[in-house]
């Protein structure tokens, strides 16, 4: 085998253990280390004898790294550590404020550019797979209409929501999909969706002592932004159901282009996810998207790119004429 890629893991919370798991299935790669703003002895990684450092110590391993994977938080971590890293290292990164992502790619982008390094920003699978898949069905179907639908899935922000209501202990929500949305979608129908037609959300919540169920069902069912626009349900279980049932991040969902090539065909094509863990399967797109950002580097193609820049055989690690020979 050639030389293996080497990886750097910066920040390690969800994402940054499954890019620790994910490096472990891809034998063209070996992991360098984790770099973490916390004290590294603080750190339990999943391999016994995978190395920790401060993320002071990156500059040290400059020479040691062909791709470093940033996984921090989008919200305060990636628009500071993004510019910043992206200028001693080959990135890859999951940044998923979709509003903002021109203006991250901007300020990734000139650092990189400065310095010969190659930033693949935004990767995972929204944005990430559903954007590529959104972009295959406008091209290949200009006639016709995109739909994205979220789920079964675990809303970090919506169950932060839920905990904050008064007389709830502890809890978590779920955005699920409305099968009859799908299926009208599936049908080559392109009808027009109303919010509260696409998703259904589920609250699961442990009662406060003494707190009144009919109460707290009410707050969150009648919480504007979050719950008002949307059928919802409340169920009341217990701390140690909680425990039990919730404890996973699934998530997932499909991308539907529905179109007509001409009056009296339509054509409907659709990309769908079922994930039993959020953060370990955006990991493991992180750690394939690796592979491009080192070959793209190595044909020259610096600056930050996103999934649309990326041609799918870099993703692969078998050759063109594998793939050719196995897959085409
Ligand atoms: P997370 O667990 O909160 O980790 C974010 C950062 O917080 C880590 O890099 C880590 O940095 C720090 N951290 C983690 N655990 C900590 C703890 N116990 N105490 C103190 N600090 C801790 O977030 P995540 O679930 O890995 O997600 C990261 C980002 O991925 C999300 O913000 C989201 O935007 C993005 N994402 C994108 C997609 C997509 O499809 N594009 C999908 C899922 C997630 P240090 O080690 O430096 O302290």
């Amino acid at each position: 085998m050639s030389k293996q890629i080497r990886i750097g893991i910066a920040g390690y919370g969800n994402l940054g253990r499954g890019v620790e798991a994910a490096i472990a299935k891809n034998p063209d790669m070996t992991l360098v280390g984790i770099f973490t703003r916390r004290a590294p002895a603080d750190l339990v990684p999943l391999g016994p004898r995978t190395s920790v450092y401060a993320m002071g110590a990156l500059a040290e391993h400059q020479q040691a790294i062909d791709v470093l994977i940033l996984c921090g938080g989008s919200k305060d971590d990636l628009p500071a550590q993004g510019p910043q890293l992206a200028a001693m290292f080959n990135t890859v990164d999951s940044f998923d404020t979709h509003a903002r992502i021109p203006e991250y790619f901007a300020a990734v982008d000139e650092p990189a550019r400065a310095n010969g390094k190659t930033a693949l920003i935004s990767i995972g699978w929204d944005p990430g797979m559903f954007s590529i898949n959104r972009l295959y069905g406008e091209a290949l179907l200009p006639d016709g209409v995109t739909y994205t639908f979220w789920g079964k899935g675990l809303s970090q922000g919506h169950s932060d929501a839920v905990r904050r209501v008064p007389g709830v202990k502890a809890g978590v929500q779920y955005t699920l999909p409305s099968p009859e949305a799908i299926e009208r979608v599936r049908s080559g129908a392109r009808p027009e969706l109303s919010t509260r037609e696409k998703h259904t959300r589920e609250c699961f919540v442990v009662l406060a002592e003494g707190a009144d169920a009919a109460t707290v069902e009410q707050a969150i069912v009648g919480m504007p932004n979050y719950f008002t626009d949307y059928d919802t349900t409340v169920n009341f279980i217990s701390e140690d159901e909680l425990r039990r049932d919730h404890q996973r991040m699934p998530h997932g969902g499909f991308v539907i282009r529905s179109g007509n090539t001409s009056e009296p065909h339509a054509q409907v094509i659709e990309y769908s996810l079922q994930l039993e863990s959020n953060p370990e399967f955006t990991a493991s797109v992180l750690v394939a998207y690796a592979r491009a950002a080192y070959r793209l580097n190595q044909q020259g193609q610096i600056g930050a790119k996103t999934a649309f820049d990326v041609a799918p055989g870099l993703l692969s690690p078998k050759s063109p004429e594998q793939l050719r020979a196995e897959l085409l």
